[in-house]
């Protein structure tokens, strides 16, 4: 991007649009959540621990007067954490992730965005699936309702989808499409839809191992329909002392990096939880139906290119 392209941009109707179903996105979910009891915490941007994640990202690292944080790929730690203080809890979540940039292709990776970032104490994947569906509904609905004019503007026809939304294993849709099955099955879908019990290997290790079906996670994606890919990721947690640090060496890494996590874990114990984080900026990309994630952001950051601004 160059200079002259921010004056275009920034005066351009999908922008506008964009930018409007944003803000209005940020209300509903937060108004949806506080009304089922849900506490908004701060988002925590620096820490000496965050997400390992399950692909490989540059570390971001930041050092203020001689200590050494890393900047939050996600808050999976501190939500857990903080179940200690209440029960159902979300927050406004910046991360930076700084993907490969052959990430640059998707049109849904951004070097930073906000996850709406939640975690219920003692829930299981049914509540959580119950509660994504109606979250995502109650967005769509009151967008639909506030915004219609604005989609009508950028000949966007948004449908509302019903409760539940159709569950796929992920041994399913593997054996039925290979490695590329969510491009294939979110192409090929109409509404969105789930992809459950994804095997333990594609995960990081705070997600729970399924004790009836070892392998197996007691996990979930949501996918967006018409070709827009990932929505959502969540799980029930591992929030056992043993089996946190028998995940971590399975996984293969190394518990120093998780130190202060395992500390804390120790002296204070977590309690059982599921929940999830779900993308803002893919959220408003699938509302639009803009064709790339980084047309819908004023400023964006996306892997492989230089931004001025
Ligand atoms: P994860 O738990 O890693 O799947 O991240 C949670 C959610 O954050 C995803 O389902 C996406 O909606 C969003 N997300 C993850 N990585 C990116 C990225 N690089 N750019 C934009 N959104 C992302
Ligand atoms: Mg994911």
């Amino acid at each position: 991007m160059e200079i002259k392209d921010y004056g275009e941009k920034l005066r351009s109707r999908e922008l506008k649009v964009a930018l409007k179903i944003h803000s209005d996105s940020r209300k509903f979910f937060s108004d949806f959540l506080r009304a089922k009891g849900f506490i908004e915490i701060p988002p925590v941007i620096i820490s000496s621990v965050t997400d390992p994640l399950n692909h490989p990202t540059e570390k971001a690292l930041i050092s203020a007067g001689g200590f050494s944080y890393e900047l939050t790929k996600s808050m999976i730690f501190h939500k857990q954490m903080v179940l200690n203080t209440y029960d159902k809890i979300f927050a406004f979540s910046p991360n930076i992730r700084l993907e490969e940039t052959q990430k640059k292709l998707t049109g849904r990776h951004l070097l930073e965005f906000t996850q709406i970032d939640l975690e219920v104490k003692n829930a299981t994947r049914e509540d959580i699936l119950r509660l994504g569906e109606e979250m995502f509904i109650y967005a769509v609905k009151n967008i639909k309702e506030v915004d219609g004019d604005l989609l009508d503007s950028v000949g966007r026809v948004l449908k509302e989808p019903q409760a539940p939304f159709e569950r796929i294993t992920y041994g399913e849709a593997y054996e039925k499409y290979g490695d590329e099955f969510e491009n294939k099955l979110s192409s090929e879908k109409s509404f969105p839809f789930w992809i459950i019990d994804i095997p333990v290997g594609q995960r990081e290790f705070y997600d729970r191992e399924d004790r009836d079906r070892p392998g197996i996670l007691v996990d979930y994606d949501l996918v967006y329909p018409e070709g827009f890919g990932e929505a959502l990721s969540g799980g029930e947690r591992e929030h056992e002392i043993e089996r946190i640090i028998e995940r971590i060496e399975r996984k293969g890494e190394k518990t120093e990096q998780f130190t202060y996590y395992i500390e804390f874990v120790r002296n204070f114990g977590l309690p059982p939880s599921a929940g999830f984080g779900i993308g803002i900026e893919r959220f408003v990309r699938f509302v639009i139906g803009a064709k790339r994630i980084e047309d819908i952001v004023p400023f964006p950051k996306a892997p492989g290119e230089f931004y001025p601004i």
